[in-house]
């Protein structure tokens, strides 16, 4: 299953995928579902780094009355497209979100490993970091 399966299975839903830097830094990224209305349904938020070739899914949230229709796994799709091949982890904290990733990492062949952020530039909120300068 396909990012381009993911967007027209969001069109038929009605609802729809925006990529959105994150506000709260660099190398934060979010992936928000929109419905019909506009409004926010949705939202995934995670981190690059580019130099390690590592994604991490920090949270997700989809709204209650929107769960179970694949909006999460959707927005997982579109992350996983802004690093493919990359080593992707997440926290996998509640219950859920154990279930949810175990799920994911069957259907996309990822780890999705809970061991958290995993590169140095993740742990430690450096991210996408500049090149070196030269000396
Ligand atoms: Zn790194």
């Amino acid at each position: 299953m396909n990012l381009r399966f993911w967007r027209t299975a969001a069109r038929h839903a009605g609802v729809s995928f925006r990529y959105r830097r994150s506000q709260q830094g660099e190398g934060r990224h979010a992936i928000v579902v929109i419905d019909h209305k506009d409004r926010v349904v949705g939202r995934l938020d995670y981190r690059i780094c580019r130099e390690c070739r590592i994604g991490y899914v920090e949270q997700i949230e989809v709204a209650p009355h929107c769960q179970r229709q694949g909006l999460g796994r959707g927005a997982v799709h579109e992350a996983l497209a802004h690093g493919p091949e990359y080593h992707w982890t997440t926290s996998r904290q509640s219950a859920d979100g154990r279930s949810f990733f175990a799920a994911m990492a069957d259907e996309t062949g990822l780890a999705f490993t809970g061991q958290g952020a995993v590169c140095p530039h993740l742990r430690g909120g450096r991210l996408d970091p500049p090149a070196r300068r030269r000396r």
